[in-house]
């Protein structure tokens, strides 16, 4: 059978590129109140990328407070496919938790740099973490299209989650367009990877 293909914009910025526009981005709180969450899930996205995995990172938050920070690690050290950043960030936590029986996951909000795929949806639905942000949504992207992930998921899961939001993050559009080169600079190789697997 003919391997598929799903092909994806070039990027136009290496990594390091996407790391000084980072660094040169002067953060606007009032303006954008996830400006500093959304810079932290880039960055992380970006350490993810560069390890070997698809470069998407996020952060965790309790009452707004920040409590965690980490990445896709899912392509690298080895193929671990289940550990996209929003899994690795609630595995965390739900082993930190694992002595809490009403751990009020209302109260923890979940950022990341691209929209969670269904696998990681499906975990935030019966997980229950209260909100999720991600930075960047591409509608255009192969993998995407008119309704969000979200939108598209089984009925039993929007019940699950009918109390949580999970929404685009109110950043800049600046930091959305890097998190979406960050994650094109990883994408090709990593879908080839797993394609080379069959
Ligand atoms: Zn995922």
């Amino acid at each position: 059978m003919e391997k598929p293909k799903i092909t994806f914009d070039t990027p136009a910025f290496t990594y390091d590129e996407l790391e000084s526009q980072l660094d040169a981005y002067e953060k606007n709180p009032e303006g954008y109140k996830h400006d500093e969450p959304s810079i932290i899930s880039i960055r992380q996205g970006i350490r993810a990328g560069r390890a070997g995995s698809v470069a998407v990172g996020g952060c965790l938050l309790h009452h707004d407070k920040l409590i965690s920070e980490n990445m896709s690690k899912a392509n690298s050290p080895y193929h671990r496919l289940d550990l996209h950043a929003e899994m690795v960030l609630l595995n965390e936590l739900e082993d930190r938790l694992c002595d809490d029986k009403k751990p009020g996951m209302r109260n923890y909000t979940l950022f990341t740099s691209q929209e969670p795929c269904p696998m990681c949806l499906a975990r935030i639905c019966f997980s229950q973490v209260g909100k999720t942000y991600y930075v960047y949504r591409d509608a255009h992207s192969p993998e995407a299209g008119e309704l969000t992930n979200y939108e598209r998921m089984p009925e039993g899961f929007k019940i699950l989650g009918s109390r949580l939001v999970v929404e685009e993050a109110d950043c800049s559009p600046v930091l959305k367009e890097i998190a979406r080169q960050v994650w094109l600079n990883s994408i090709d190789h990593a879908v080839d990877e797993w394609l080379e697997r069959y």
